[in-house]
């Protein structure tokens, strides 16, 4: 199966740069990986507000109803010039199909960063968002955004992976602007689709029928955004199941094992030799089989992620 190349923004520390506070260079498999099979932007948003490399350490304060990215040692609030960095920035970066960032800092981080209670030592902190992250998100463009610790899980990473490289196809579908890409693209991710949300797929469909009579604008726009609410989150195992059956009636009995172990891309590859071997040829133009390119399947999982 041929593949588009996505284009992906990345924290710059991931494999890019030594940028990081202490003078480091995170080196991470998927990272490097990724990086060699798509087009990438990255960028170091605290190098580029002006916090020099090595630098003192930056957190994420609440103070009051503000939240603002402070460097405890020098007293340094930076917190308006990453905010303006980041919209500035991310509004002038090419269309982009997912951003892969870096876990847990308080500019890139878009999980699970300690925000701080107080600007105080000792302070209490609960689980937020970093500021560039953070304004990653509020952009609402229902790309795949992910970071390097979560993408240790394989459910987590063939997520990510298969958002990336569907939202590239669509581009495809973009840069073509006709509804008879539209309806092809529609027809191959059927399955990937209805494993993700059966109901988002249907919503996707009535767009694709176009009752209304939309200009072709208005309609890939819809569908843009309906794609970005079908991908938003991992499929369950069960959905799996379940669209497979949907494909492959008659090899439902075989599937009555579930072992939640098992990486949704081993499974697909079982069932697409049945399809090989049966000369199923609607089934075998289905994404689902191969959602991005196999060669980035076969990366161990840590398995300390659910
Ligand atoms: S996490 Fe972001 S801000 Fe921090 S070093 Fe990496 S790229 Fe720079």
């Amino acid at each position: 199966m041929e593949h588009p190349v996505p284009v992906v923004f990345f924290s710059r520390c991931l494999g890019f740069a030594h940028c990081r506070w202490n003078g480091e260079v995170i080196r991470d498999d998927l990272a490097s990986a990724l990086a060699a099979k798509v087009e990438v932007v990255h960028e170091c948003p605290e190098m580029a507000v002006g916090l020099g490399c090595p630098r003192d350490p930056v957190r994420v304060v609440r103070d009051g109803d503000t939240i603002d990215l402070l460097q405890p040692a020098t007293g340094r609030s930076v917190g308006a010039a990453m905010r303006e960095f980041s919209a500035t920035y991310l509004a002038s970066l090419p269309p982009l199909d997912g951003y892969l960032l870096k876990s847990r800092s308080p500019s890139c981080g878009w999980k699970d960063v300690k925000v701080y209670d107080t600007p105080l030592p000792g302070s209490a902190a609960k689980p937020g968002r970093g500021l560039f992250g953070e304004a990653i998100l509020a952009r609402g463009d229902g790309l795949p955004v992910e970071d390097e610790g979560r993408l240790k899980n394989f459910a987590l990473r063939e997520h990510f992976l298969g958002g990336v490289w569907t939202f590239a196809r669509f581009r495809q579908v973009e840069a073509a602007g006709t509804m008879a890409a539209l309806v092809r693209f529609h027809t191959v991710h059927k399955l990937f689709l209805l494993m993700h949300n059966q109901r988002e797929m249907r919503l996707l469909g009535k767009i694709v029928a176009n009752s209304q009579g939309l200009g072709i604008g208005q309609v890939l726009a819809e569908y843009r955004k309906g794609l970005g609410w079908a991908l938003a989150s991992p499929p369950k195992y069960g959905s799996l199941i379940n669209a497979i059956q949907h494909a492959f009636g008659g090899f439902s009995e075989s599937l009555s094992y579930r072992d939640e172990r098992i990486p949704a891309s081993v499974l697909l590859r079982l069932v697409k030799s049945w399809a090989l071997r049966f000369g199923e040829k609607y089934l075998l133009e289905q994404i689902l089989f191969e959602p991005f390119p196999l060669e980035l399947v076969d990366l161990v999982d840590s398995g300390n992620l659910k």
